[in-house]
Order: structure tokens, then C-alpha cells, then sequence
């Protein structure tokens, strides 16, 4: 048995690519869209004819079918090279979240009608758990589904859904047995937003990651062919738990990216900002800064990679993902605040745009199970 920490030639310059291609291509008149809250559907066919969205799958629906650790270090180079967080997200939603359980979990004719136009962003996939009386709780939801011969009939709303304003499927949950324990009396399903029945009540304004869409999605006696139920009927906790497990170890490979890019860009400032005839990164209290930002890079980093492999091992990772996900989301938004705070004022203007990478992070620690839910997590699988 070896352990190495050596990425080879052809993963590094893969890396290099992607975070060139996102420099050049994605990072056009963010400002504005940010402001705008406006999703740019010609920077997603970019990312789409670059490969992104099928870095994960089988070259038989189109995707790259690329070995878990080069995903992770392209992911990072992506964040690092992308300052799109919001179209970011979106890209992480459609993957992680709606193509990858239909891979993982769908019949070979679900596969074959859906995955070859997720991976060449035909489609925008969308993932829906929440709602409004069950956020943590996921399970303790409302939405129902009723078998009527050949169709289901769905019932009830799905909320805080990002993508949903512009997706045309969904892995969606709803309760098929309600006299049975959540664990065995919720399924999962592909809906798709063209299917009799499906709105999109609201569209959310956000905080940050404004450039992707966020809405509130209603069933209203949605009929959904039986055809379209994702795995087996009462098998939507494990379709849930794969897709999470998946979510938390990759999602957040790009904002290690991030780390990474802000924190070059305070050792510059650190260096060349001068006060009282010294560059500010010389006191201390600036210099520390840095230093922990790059420690909780490092740490990143190492949780990722060892992810990468477990999963590429086709091991689990269920523990590994919730430290993973609670970390990095975490030292993110100490990074920003720290990347704010070197700069002075001009953190806190727009023009400077940390304050917006300070407002995309904010929602890291919330979304995919909340800190609190992974602390829960991690203390429950020590036994605790
Ligand atoms: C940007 C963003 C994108 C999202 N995208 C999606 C999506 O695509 N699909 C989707 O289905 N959902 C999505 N969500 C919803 C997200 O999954 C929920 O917000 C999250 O699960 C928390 O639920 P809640 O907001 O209802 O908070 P609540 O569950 O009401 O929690 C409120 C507070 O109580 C704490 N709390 C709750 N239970 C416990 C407990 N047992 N122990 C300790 N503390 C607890 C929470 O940690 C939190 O601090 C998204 C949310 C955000 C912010």
C-alpha cells in the first residue's frame, strides 16, 4: 500500500485548462448580473460544450467519464478560475444533485432519455426536497404521491429549490406510503417542469449566488408516469443518502478554489497597501490572517483528496463528506470576512467584488444539511 501526494502531468494540466477556459469565458459582466440576479444561459452552453456538466458520466450518454480525483482538482480549478460562484452553483446543482442520481439510480431507459441531454446542457436538472415545514427535517414532508394505474398524482411544495426558475427536470421526493416511517414511505422521482400540474409559484431573491435561479415549485395533482419513478417505490431515503454523500463531497471543491484565489489576491494586497510607511502585511495581525487562510486551504485541500480517492475506491464517504462540507463552507466565510477585513473599505465595496464572494458563502453553511445537521452527523456516526 503507497500514499502519494503527487497529482501527475496530465491532471495538472487538465486543471490548468479548465481554470484558463473560466478566466477567459466566465467571468464576463458579473457585476452587473449579480446586481441583476440574472443567469446567463450562453455562459451555460459554454460550460456545457467545454464538458463540465459531464465530467462524472459514462461516455455513453456523452460525459467524460473522468476518475473522481481529476473531477475534484478540475472542480477546484474551476472555483479558482471562475468568479461566478452562482453559475457555479447551478453547474453543481444540474450534476451532483439530478444527473448523477438518475445514473446511479435510474432504469437503462430513464438513463438513456435523460442523461445525454443533462450532459450537453439540453436540459437543466434541479433537485427538490425541501419545503416549507421541512427544511432539516427533510423527511417530515407533506408532498404525496398516489398510484392511479399507470401514473402517480403528486401533491404539495417544494421550496428554497435552486435552478427550479429555469430547470426542465427535477429529482423530486414525495411521501407514496404515509402510514409508513419517512425511511420507507417516500420515493423519489424525475419530474419534468413540462408535466401537467407543476408550477413555479415564486421565484426567491437572494443574499448572494444571484446569478442562479431559486423558486419555489408547486405539484397540483401532477401526474407523473409511473415510468418515472427514480429507484424502487419507498426507496426515496436511499436515493436521498447516495445523493448527498455525492453533493457534500464534490460540491465544494470549487469554493476550495475560491480559498485560494482570495487569498493570492491579500497576499498582494498585503504586500503592496502601505500605512504608517509599511506594507500592512508586516504587522502582524494582518500576516496571521493570512496564515490561516492558508492553513484552512491546506486542510481543504487534504479532506478533498482523500474523498477523491475513497470514493474512486468505490468506498463510502458519508462521514468524510459531512466533515468535509462543514469545514470548507465554514473556513470559506472566515476567508471572505478575513478578505473584507484586509482590504478596509474597499472589501466592503462592490467594486471590489468581496463583498459578493462574502454573500455567495454565506449560504454554504446552510444548504446541503446545515452545519449544525453535519455536526449532529459527525458526533451520531462517532456514537455519540
Ligand atoms: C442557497 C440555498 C440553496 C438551496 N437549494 C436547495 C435545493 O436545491 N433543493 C432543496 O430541496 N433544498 C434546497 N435548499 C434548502 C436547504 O436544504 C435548507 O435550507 C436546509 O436544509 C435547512 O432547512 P431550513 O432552511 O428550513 O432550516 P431549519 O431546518 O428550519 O433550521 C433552522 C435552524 O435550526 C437548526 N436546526 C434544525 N434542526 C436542528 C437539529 N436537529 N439540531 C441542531 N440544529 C438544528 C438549523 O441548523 C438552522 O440553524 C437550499 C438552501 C439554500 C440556502
Amino acid at each position: 500500500m503507497s500514499i502519494s501526494f503527487e497529482w501527475d502531468k496530465v491532471q495538472l494540466a487538465f486543471k490548468e485548462t479548465v481554470i484558463a477556459f473560466a478566466q477567459q469565458e466566465l467571468n464576463g459582466n458579473l457585476r452587473e448580473q449579480d446586481k441583476t440576479s440574472h443567469f446567463d444561459r450562453a455562459v451555460w452552453h459554454l460550460c456545457a460544450d467545454f464538458g463540465i456538466l459531464g465530467w462524472p458520466m459514462p461516455k455513453a450518454y456523452g460525459g467524460a467519464e473522468l476518475d473522481c480525483p481529476t473531477i475534484m482538482l478540475a472542480l477546484e480549478g474551476l472555483g479558482y478560475g471562475c468568479r461566478n460562484n452562482g453559475l457555479i452553483f447551478v453547474i453543481n446543482n444540474h450534476v451532483w444533485s439530478c444527473a448523477l442520481p438518475i445514473l446511479h439510480f435510474g432504469t437503462a431507459a430513464q438513463q438513456q432519455r435523460y442523461l445525454p441531454d443533462l450532459c450537453r446542457g439540453a436540459l437543466i436538472g434541479g433537485h427538490a426536497l425541501t419545503e416549507p415545514g421541512s427544511g432539516s427535517a427533510a423527511f417530515a414532508m407533506q408532498t404525496e404521491a398516489v398510484r392511479h394505474q399507470d401514473r402517480y398524482v403528486l401533491n404539495g411544495t417544494k421550496t428554497f429549490i435552486s435552478n427550479a426558475p429555469i430547470a426542465d427536470v427535477f429529482v423530486a421526493f414525495a411521501r407514496t406510503d404515509p402510514s409508513a416511517r419517512a425511511e420507507q414511505g417516500v420515493s423519489a422521482f424525475i419530474i419534468r417542469r413540462d408535466f401537467p400540474g407543476v408550477t413555479i409559484a415564486k421565484e426567491w431573491e437572494k443574499s448572494g449566488l444571484r446569478t442562479a435561479p431559486m423558486g419555489e415549485l408547486v405539484f397540483q395533482d401532477c401526474e407523473v408516469p409511473a415510468d418515472h419513478l427514480l429507484g424502487r417505490e419507498g426507496g426515496g431515503h436511499s436515493v436521498f443518502q447516495s445523493t448527498i454523500e455525492w453533493e457534500r463531497s464534490f460540491f465544494f471543491a470549487s469554493q476550495v478554489g475560491v480559498m485560494e484565489r482570495l487569498l493570492e489576491q491579500c497576499v498582494r494586497y498585503a504586500r503592496t497597501r502601505q500605512q504608517f510607511d509599511r506594507p500592512i502585511g508586516s504587522f502582524q495581525a494582518i500576516s496571521h490572517k493570512i496564515a490561516e487562510m492558508k492553513l484552512r486551504l491546506e486542510l481543504a485541500k487534504l479532506m478533498l483528496y482523500k474523498i477523491a480517492w475513497l470514493k474512486q475506491e468505490g468506498r463510502i464517504a458519508f462521514l468524510e463528506a459531512s466533515l468535509a462540507k462543514l469545514f470548507i463552507s465554514e473556513g470559506l466565510v472566515q476567508t471572505c470576512l478575513d478578505a473584507v477585513q484586509i482590504h478596509g473599505a474597499r472589501g466592503y465595496m462592490t467594486e471590489y467584488e468581496l463583498e459578493r464572494e462574502l454573500r455567495d458563502a454565506i449560504a454554504g453553511p446552510i444548504y446541503a444539511g446545515t452545519s449544525e445537521i453535519q455536526r449532529g452527523i459527525v458526533a451520531s456516526l462517532l456514537g455519540v
